[in-house]
């Protein structure tokens, strides 16, 4: 496992906590409007600044009255055979644990969740299930997706779904199509696309939606969801 990054202080990424976030490098996919191209491709995940273990836990110790949870987030932490015993000793210090996950690994979150290890869990759901491929750029067995999505539905972890809705890749009718993939969801959440740093330079050009259309998308989902909102 490679800590690539850690933010010491977030009020927006836990839900009604405040948290830090521990980013893991490594994924599995490449979503080409990603913003964290130092945490995914190899050849920039080598250049990066690493945390060590040591300094991480030595954080979470200072910070034991001062946070209520830590975020595990990516590139993909559920690739990290090992991340079942990294977050245990972060739940000994007493911390609330998130998971943002792209979902790829349903057996490792279902570990997770058995084992009590996670209090909530963010999946992305990055297009309905027939543009997948084309969305995370590369090949992959889409039944895990579906697999992981029907296990946080049905599972007693608090929970978020959450879209990225890019221009170009993204429209209504295909985030109608996911509202009915999901739907009776808890939560969902649609984000604005940022162009930024993204790992295809040619997304950084890309010009987001205009917000009114957002209004419009999450009004043809809403009735899908419990709560759907635009962050
Ligand atoms: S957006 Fe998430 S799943 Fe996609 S490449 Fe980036 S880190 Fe991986």
């Amino acid at each position: 496992m490679i800590i690539g990054g850690l933010q010491r202080l977030t009020l927006i990424d836990y839900p009604h906590k405040l948290a830090a976030t521990v980013f893991l490098a490594g994924c599995n996919f490449r979503c080409p409007w990603c913003y964290s191209s130092e945490l995914v491709l190899p050849e920039r995940i080598e250049k990066q600044p690493k945390i060590s273990d040591k300094e991480f836990y030595n954080f979470l110790s200072t910070r034991k009255n001062l946070l209520e949870g830590i975020v595990v987030c990516g590139g993909e932490p559920c690739l990290n055979k090992d991340l079942p015993e990294f977050i245990l000793k972060i739940k000994e210090f007493g911390y609330e644990v998130k998971i943002d996950t792209n979902g790829s690994n349903p057996n490792m979150l279902k570990k997770l969740i058995d084992n009590k290890l996670i209090d909530y869990i963010a999946m992305d759901i990055k297009g309905p299930i027939r543009k997948y491929k084309e969305l995370i750029g590369l090949n992959f067995d889409i039944e895990n997706i579906k697999k992981s999505a029907s296990l946080i539905k049905t599972n007693r972890v608090d929970y978020e779904f959450r879209t990225t809705l890019v221009p170009g890749l993204l429209e209504k009718e295909d985030i109608i199509e996911i509202g009915q993939w999901l739907s009776g969801a808890k939560r969902y959440y649609l984000q604005n696309f940022r162009p930024q740093k993204t790992i295809n330079p040619r997304f950084e050009k890309l010009k987001p939606y205009p917000e009114k259309y957002l209004y419009q998308i999450k009004e043809a989902v809403s009735p899908f969801f419990d709560v759907c909102l635009i962050r």
